[in-house]
C-alpha cells in the first residue's frame, strides 16, 4: 500500500523507497515470519534499484550487531529494574527471547539504514508523482491501404 510522504524520517520508519518515499522496500510485513527478509529488487512505484552493487547489504551486519547490543543493554537494564536484580538465568532468558523476537525488525531496519544512508539515493518528489490524467498514447495511423497486388493470393 503506497503512502505519500516527503519526510525522509517517516519514509525510513515505514521502510519505504528513499527516492520516492512511497514504494515499500520489503515484499511482506515484518510479522510474516517465513518471508520477512524478502526485499524488493527495485521500487514498485519509481523503479529505483535497491541494490547499488553486489554484496551491498553485507554492511547491514554491522548495523544489525549494533541493534543487538542496544537490545541486550536495554533489556538487561529493564530486567534489573523491573525484576529487582533477579538471578542470572532471568537476564539470559529475557535477553535471548527479546533478541529472537526482535530479529525481523533488527534485520529490516539494518537494511533500511544501509538503503537510506549508504546507497547514495536522494529524495526526488517527482519520482513517485503520477500523471494527472490518462496518458495520451500515440497510436500510429495505418496510412493508406496498399493497392492489392492481383498476382498474390488473398489470405483470409
Ligand atoms: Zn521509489
Amino acid at each position: 500500500m503506497p503512502t505519500s510522504s516527503s519526510s525522509s524520517l517517516l519514509a525510513f520508519a515505514a521502510q519505504r523507497c528513499p527516492r520516492c518515499h512511497q514504494g515499500p522496500a520489503f515484499k511482506t510485513s515484518a510479522f510474516n515470519l517465513a518471508h520477512f527478509q524478502e526485499m524488493n529488487e527495485s521500487c514498485p512505484v519509481c523503479h529505483q534499484h535497491f541494490e547499488p552493487e553486489p554484496g551491498f547489504y553485507w554492511g547491514a551486519m554491522y548495523i544489525s550487531y549494533a541493534f543487538s547490543v542496544a537490545i541486550v543493554v536495554a533489556v538487561g537494564i529493564a530486567t534489573y529494574v523491573l525484576g529487582h536484580d533477579p538471578d542470572t538465568w532471568v537476564y539470559v532468558a529475557a535477553v535471548a527471547v527479546s533478541t529472537v523476537l526482535l530479529l525481523p525488525f533488527s534485520f529490516r531496519y539494518s537494511r533500511t539504514v544501509m538503503l537510506h544512508l549508504f546507497a547514495g539515493i536522494d529524495y526526488d518528489p517527482r519520482a513517485g508523482a503520477k500523471p494527472a490524467g490518462p496518458v495520451a498514447r500515440r497510436v500510429p495511423f495505418p496510412g493508406p491501404l496498399a493497392p492489392h497486388d492481383s498476382n498474390r493470393p488473398v489470405l483470409l
